[in-house]
């Protein structure tokens, strides 16, 4: 087993997403992509990166998307990884930490789905609270 085992950080003791973090962030300076990575050119290549998922699942039956054959499923992969990549360089572009703020995001959600109440419902929130 390597000594670090979510990649080389030297002597820090990192999480894997802020490991991940100093990765994509090194890898923009080492090619001397960080002018090009602003924020809304950022924001647009996560929509683009996104819709490259959703083109995997169009045409494709319910079943059928839950059991992609293993090169699909690889190429699913690939893009959930471009996914990651550019949220995160987002979230760092604009100073945020983004396990903080999808924690804080779970916390408000939790108040705003209690679970007692909307158990098996996909109902919005907007929805249950007018008692629709
Ligand atoms: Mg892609």
């Amino acid at each position: 087993m390597p000594p670090y085992p979510y990649g080389e950080c030297g002597a820090c003791i990192l999480s894997p997403m802020k490991n991940l973090i100093q990765e994509v962030r090194a890898f923009a300076e080492e090619r001397d992509w960080d002018q090009f990575h602003t924020p809304n050119n950022l924001s647009m290549a996560l929509a683009v990166e996104a819709a490259e998922i959703m083109e995997h699942f169009q045409w494709l039956t319910p079943d059928e998307s839950s059991d992609l054959p293993a090169e699909k499923r690889k190429a699913v992969g690939d893009e959930i990884g471009d996914v990651l990549m550019y949220l995160i360089r987002l979230a760092d572009k604009l100073g945020l930490d983004p396990v903080d703020v999808a924690k804080q995001k779970l916390e408000a959600n939790r108040k705003k789905y209690p679970a007692d109440q909307v158990r098996g419902s996909a109902r919005k929130y907007t929805e249950y609270e007018r008692g629709v």
